[in-house]
């Protein structure tokens, strides 16, 4: 065996995947690809470190899926087309059925999206995996995190908080029935990307962001970004997944706005047009809720359904600095 040389045409030229934009692809210097004239290319990276972002144990074809799907969901934020990725895998050693399974759940989702695999680099050393997902969006449409204006609606996508009580759940922290706990369990393994979501909402949201950090940081960009502040209803977060778990009110609140890696899309539009939101949405199959509003004032305001203020625990996301 060629090494380094095999194990790329192996595991990761076996796409099945062949767009015709892309002019030449895996084996080369660099990849070749045509951008349509009318389009922008929205690049975007995620890196994903043992220990960090997944725990040692996580199955290689989830850590494959995730990879990917963290970086289309990026996309999807953009309101962009995803089209194609290049993968950078560092790892301690050549083992076959790891990159057998990894590949696979990679290749899978791509193949699910239209997205080709054109490149990328294999390194030994720690365990880590960065992707850079390129996508298309047409020149001016693609939706900033500087758009909110105030007297917008807040809206988020799915549900949240999940993929935070998984990871309780897996450390043993929290005990719930076994069909709950997997659900929970592929929200924090086997996210999927809101693209065709993303998508729909250009020209209607004002603003939008991926939450993949916790809302209320994640929010807090758009609000920096837009120069406003907000005021969150947290009865109203779509939190109910982790209140069936067994979570108090108060916990599946903190929660919900602390946890990360749901990968929901938490946007802003103007009031007038959440019922076309909500229709388009729906046709989708994507559940929506308004969970606030924009405002002049900065900062991000909680208010509980008795119109009190919410105290809860810290709602700071992750940081991986601080
Ligand atoms: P170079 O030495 O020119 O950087 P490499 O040996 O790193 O080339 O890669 C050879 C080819 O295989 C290149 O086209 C590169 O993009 C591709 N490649 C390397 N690793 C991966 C990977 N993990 N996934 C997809 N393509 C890869
Ligand atoms: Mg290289």
């Amino acid at each position: 065996m060629n090494g380094e040389f095999d194990l790329i045409a192996r595991f990761f030229q076996r796409t099945s995947r062949r767009r015709s934009d892309v002019t030449l692809g895996i084996g080369d210097d660099c990849a070749l690809v045509s951008v349509p004239q009318d389009q922008e290319l929205a690049l975007g990276m995620d890196t994903m470190v043992e220990g960090v972002h997944f725990l040692a144990d996580t199955r290689a074809a989830n850590l494959g899926h995730k990879a990917l799907a963290v970086n289309l969901s990026d996309l999807a934020a953009m309101g962009a087309c995803p089209a194609w990725a290049t993968l950078a895998v560092t790892m301690p050693a050549y083992d076959e059925q790891w990159l057998g399974d990894f590949s696979s759940g990679f290749l899978e989702l791509a193949e699910r999206f239209d997205v080709q695999l054109i490149g990328g680099d294999t390194t030994r050393g720690p365990l880590c995996i960065t992707v850079q997902a390129h996508g298309l969006v047409p020149t001016g449409l693609a939706i900033r995190r500087s758009g909110a204006a105030v007297g917008d609606a807040i809206l988020i996508t799915g549900t949240i908080g999940g993929a935070a009580v998984a990871l309780r759940a897996m450390r043993g922290q929290l005990a719930m029935a076994t069909g709950l706990r997997d659900l929970l369990q592929a929200r924090l393994e086997r996210p999927q990307p809101r693209v065709a979501a993303g998508m729909m909402l250009r020209g209607l949201a004002s603003a939008a962001i991926d939450v993949s950090d916790g809302l209320a940081q994640d929010l807090g960009h758009i609000l920096l970004a837009s120069e406003v502040g907000a005021t969150l209803w947290v009865d109203q977060l779509p939190h109910h997944e982790i209140m069936a778990a067994g979570l108090s009110r108060d916990d599946a609140v903190t929660t919900a706005l602390s946890g990360g890696d749901d990968y929901e899309l938490c946007f802003t539009s103007p009031a007038h047009r959440i019922p076309v939101i909500q229709a388009k949405l729906e046709g989708l199959g994507v559940a929506v809720t308004e969970i606030g509003r924009v405002e002049e004032a900065p900062g991000l305001r909680l208010r509980g359904d008795d119109g009190l203020p919410f105290r809860g625990r810290s709602t700071a996301g992750y940081d991986h600095f601080s």
